[in-house]
């Protein structure tokens, strides 16, 4: 259950969809802002560390340099106090905004520059640590101070720590300094981010523009304006949409071309048959008295065209079914031997009629992938036509040859021929050489682009040899295995 939530979650999150600009913004935020505002953070605290760090040193070197004044000086062990001494730690205590604390052996202060606790007793533990040899400091950054100690010894040959020179400094004006320098930082870094992220806002803009731009070509043109020119060059990506496009309104617009023009073609085939079939009926209508004979030769004359329109329909609705797709193949193992013979079988009494001879030459035995009801169409076609455009006691040469990746049909005649300037318009939807010779036959100008549809069905080619007067070849081409 609750995997199947996540992934209805999954799925609806994909579904979704996001501007462009949104990524494209968040990418120069996060390569923009981000770094900018991490380095000023990270130079912020180390600044201000090593500004203390300095301080304290500074401050460290002082109390060593005075503290070994005091011990040369003995003050310590005077009788009476060193008043300039006095002066000078005053002054050093001011320079560093501090306190300077002096405790003897018995840890009781004898001088304090603050003047509040001498007198008194510190034993607090950077003294301690300082009398027994160790130099200490310590350091309360959020009270913002530090306290450093220096030894002061006596003057005998074993210099013995008698007292420790305690100095308390003030962070406060630093980390002051250093508030002002984070401050102005940190404006810059707001005043950067905000430049920054309007630069962002319009570079996302114009950036997106002419993909916007491209959108609205797209849209013009889903609406049916396909002479619409779509040319976005700003980037060579949109260009090479733009081109894409372009290429593929063209075979739109053919593809629509070809339509109407083949509805056109439709429309004066079917309607060539049903003119004759009025005429006929009209003139023997008019005819007062006609004999039976006439009547009878009329009737067999509508008959024919009635005939003729059946084969046109038949021959749209295989061309029909051909143009829907690939997958509507059925595609098996074929013996092509067999077939190809059985068709030539079929087409044997009209070949008698027409006094042809049908010659089969099979070079190898071929199995192949094929739809056997359209290939054997195909074949038939081609066939057929070399009987009806042939000579009276022509021939026609059927021979089937393989070699490793395909075989080849090739139906040769001895007929009529076809001219050379009409040789690629053959295979085009209703496109007869000769109109009255083929009408005589009974075709349509369809068969070839039916023959034509099956072989590219099969991922085949189809070639076509020719000479007036001489007779054609015609040579289809198929791979032996289908590749879905
Ligand atoms: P049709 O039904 O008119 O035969 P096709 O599409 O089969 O239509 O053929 C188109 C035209 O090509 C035919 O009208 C004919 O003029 C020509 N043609 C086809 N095959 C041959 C051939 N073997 N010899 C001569 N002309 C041919």
């Amino acid at each position: 259950m609750a995997l199947r939530f996540q992934k209805l979650k999954l799925d609806k999150f994909r579904q979704r969809t996001v501007s462009m600009r949104l990524p494209l913004f968040a990418m120069f935020l996060l390569m923009g802002v981000l770094p900018m505002v991490l380095q000023g953070q990270i130079m912020g605290r180390s600044f201000r560390r090593t500004q203390i760090d300095g301080r304290v040193i500074e401050v460290q070197n002082q109390s060593l340099i005075t503290s070994d004044r005091l011990s040369r000086a003995g003050y310590m062990t005077a009788p009476s106090r060193d008043v300039l001494l006095d002066k000078e730690l005053d002054t050093i205590a001011d320079i560093f905004n501090g306190r300077i604390v002096v405790v003897d052996r018995n840890f009781r202060i004898i001088k304090d520059t603050f003047k509040l606790s001498v007198g008194r007793i510190n034993v607090s533990e950077p003294v301690l640590r300082c009398f027994n040899g160790e130099n200490s400091i310590l350091r309360e950054d959020e009270k913002q101070y530090f306290a450093v100690t220096a030894p002061i010894y006596d003057n005998t040959e074993s210099r013995n720590i008698i007292g420790v020179l305690l100095t308390i400094a003030s962070t406060e004006n630093i980390l002051s300094n250093v508030n002002s320098v984070e401050e102005t930082s940190r404006f810059f870094v707001v005043t950067a981010s905000l430049v920054m992220v309007l630069a962002g806002i319009l570079l996302t803009v114009l950036f997106v523009r002419p993909f916007e731009k491209l959108q609205v070509s797209l849209d013009r043109m889903a609406d049916g304006s396909l002479d619409e020119a779509v040319s976005e060059n700003t980037y060579r990506e949109t260009k090479r949409i733009s081109e894409a496009i372009q290429r593929t309104k063209a075979k739109l617009q053919s593809m629509d071309r070809s339509r109407e023009e083949f509805v056109a073609n439709v429309s004066h085939e079917l309607k060539t048959p049903i003119t004759s079939i009025r005429v006929l009926a009209d003139s023997l209508m008019g005819m007062e008295d006609a004999p039976v004979e006439l009547y009878r030769e009329f009737m067999s004359d509508i008959s024919d065209e009635i005939d003729r329109e059946s084969k046109i329909v038949d021959d749209l609705l295989s061309l029909v079914k051909m143009d829907k797709s690939v997958a509507e193949l059925n595609v098996t193992q074929v013996d092509i031997n067999v077939l190809v013979q059985q068709t030539l079988k079929r087409l044997q009494p009209i070949a008698e009629k027409r006094h042809v001879e049908l010659i089969y030459e099979s070079i190898r035995e071929v199995t192949a992938d094929a739809d056997e009801t359209k290939l054997s169409l195909a074949i038939s076609n081609l066939v057929e036509n070399a009987i009806k455009y042939n000579v009276d006691g022509g021939w026609v040469r059927v021979t089937l040859d393989a070699d490793h990746k395909y075989f080849y049909i090739k139906v040769a005649d001895s007929g009529i021929g076809i001219p050379e300037d009409v040789q690629d318009n053959v295979f085009e939807r209703f496109y007869r050489v000769d109109k009255a010779r083929s009408r005589e036959t009974g075709g349509t100008g369809l068969g070839l682009s039916i023959t034509k549809n099956v072989v590219l069905m099969h991922y085949g080619a189809i070639r076509l040899i020719s000479k007036e007067g001489e007779g054609s070849t015609f040579t289809v081409r198929i791979p032996l295995t289908y590749i879905y």
